[in-house]
């Protein structure tokens, strides 16, 4: 034989061993009463495998359970509310696995006559399906041949192989690729891939490999040297850029605090924060000129880190007095004297609530320091004559519930949400944009992003709801 021929026999050899090991550990361990494997067919392996991107067979159970008997095949699921199928979801995070299950059943209802798609390249193409979890169905549901790589099979495979790399990487997923299409049978393949995830979940844990009782130590190298816990290689840190900031925190004579709302989109979107003041800038001529407040500089307080996805945020707030009446500045509409406790439900960015909180602490400190005894008094300040308790008949909600103070948006979408939305609706889309903000890695600067926001903004209140960007997957499909 030639030596080309003789690798490939001894690799062909070497493949056959590899998966007879795995299947004969899954004829005796495996697991083969998962409710998705009852009944099997690909429309109920499908939600299955869907609901276990990123979440544990033992919290998935119970949601499996609840969505079939509520949405028993793929019709059922497309002729179904957005709302309701996400209400069955509530709870497992990652709701655009959701929405695309949801938008995929309709293709298949409109596209596929309600019949779940036998062709890898045509589940491939569905809505939240990627390459592994497409050959999931199809070995699991039909048996067809098709190799896998989810997360549990990636950590087998790169720690059986001694594959260098971060996972994420093209070149370390392609040759994790070859190596799955290389030791996935043709025969018993639902066994197969079956029993590759449960290795990779219950016996080569990402922490605490048991090597011991695994199938494959003898063929695995990172058994061989050692080193389990180095394959596969962590995702590289990053290193973040860091931008900083100067937050001005204003007090008046009766402890308030003012705070500004922040632009609907970007950082913080809609939420209320302190002035920020240019790095260039005076803090007392800055404040004079933006507010007609006479305010002093009483000290710095220490500086703090947040971090975004995309960078770290170093604030620097400057605690002033300001010397006019406490109702000065409340002309404009997103501006206000702030006391704790607030009832109102207003959004506080989160650095912004710790440093109101730790402003107790500098109420006594020398009799520069006033407001003297101050500190925040408990109880808010009405706002510049707006009214704090305004019913509108929420179109989010269906039902009446108390108004925003004022528009939340420039324009007549600001005014829309303004007439028909409720504050608790509000913060909801907050929440939301936040998910849409880290899931995306949407940057708050860039002009597409912020487009993107608003029209997510006005879907979310007036159309069918707010959705992923189509080329959005989620996590480890
Ligand atoms: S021998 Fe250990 S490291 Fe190798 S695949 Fe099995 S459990 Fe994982």
């Amino acid at each position: 034989m030639a030596p080309c021929a003789i690798r490939a026999a001894a690799l062909s050899m070497h493949a056959r061993e590899f998966s007879q090991a795995v299947l004969e550990w899954f004829d005796q361990f495996g697991r083969k009463d998962l409710p998705w494997q009852r009944d099997v067919d690909p429309y109920r392996i499908w939600v299955s495998e869907i609901m276990l991107q990123q979440t544990q067979v033992a919290t998935v159970i119970p949601y499996f359970e609840r969505f079939i008997a509520s949405f028993p095949d793929v019709v059922q699921l497309a002729n179904a509310s957005q709302d309701a199928v996400l209400h069955h979801w509530s709870g497992l995070g990652y709701y655009a696995r959701a929405r695309n299950l949801h938008k995929a059943a309709a293709v298949i209802r409109d596209s596929h006559a309600g019949q779940f798609p036998e062709d890898i390249d045509q589940v491939e193409s569905l809505p939240g399906i990627g390459r592994s979890t497409a050959g999931a169905i199809l070995s699991l549901a039909l048996g067809q041949s098709h190799p896998i790589l989810d997360g549990n099979v990636k950590r087998v495979l790169a720690r059986c192989f001694e594959v260098e790399g971060w996972p994420g990487k093209s070149a370390v997923a392609r040759e994790l690729w070859q190596l799955s299409e290389t030791y996935t049978p043709e025969k018993r393949v639902a066994a197969y891939n079956q029993a590759m995830m449960d290795l990779g979940a219950t016996v080569c844990r990402r922490g605490q490999p048991d090597c011991a009782v695994c199938p494959l130590n003898r063929q695995c190298m990172a058994n061989a040297s050692g080193h389990q816990r180095a394959f596969p290689s962590p995702r590289p840190k990053k290193t973040l850029p860091v931008k900083q900031a100067q937050m001005l925190v204003v007090q008046n004579g009766e402890g308030a605090v003012l705070l500004e709302r922040r632009p609907p989109v970007g950082i913080w979107g809609g939420l209320w924060s302190f002035p920020e003041c240019p790095a260039s800038r005076e803090p007392a001529d800055w404040c004079r000129e933006h507010f007609a407040i006479k305010a002093g500089v009483l000290r710095e307080m220490p500086l703090r880190r947040h971090t975004f996805t995309h960078f770290h945020l170093d604030i620097t707030p400057l605690r002033m007095y300001a010397n006019n009446p406490s109702n000065a500045v409340l002309d404009a509409g997103d501006r206000i004297w702030y006391k704790t406790p607030d009832s109102s439900g207003l959004g506080l960015a989160a650095p912004v609530s710790r440093i109101i909180n730790e402003l107790e602490k500098y109420s006594t400190v020398g009799t520069d320091d006033r407001p003297a005894g101050g500190g925040i008094s408990p109880k808010r300040i009405p706002i510049g004559g707006a009214s704090m308790s305004r019913t509108v008949n929420c179109i989010k909600l269906n039902r009446e519930a108390e108004g925003l103070d004022r528009a939340p948006y420039p324009g007549d979408l600001g005014q829309r949400i303004f007439d028909s939305v409720s504050k608790e609706a509000w913060a909801e889309w907050l929440k939301f944009q936040t998910m849409l903000i880290n899931e995306n890695r949407l940057s708050p600067i860039d002009p597409k992003a912020r487009k993107f926001l608003e029209d997510q903004m006005e879907n979310f209140f007036f159309g069918e709801g707010a959705e992923m960007p189509p080329e959005f997957t989620p996590p480890g499909s």
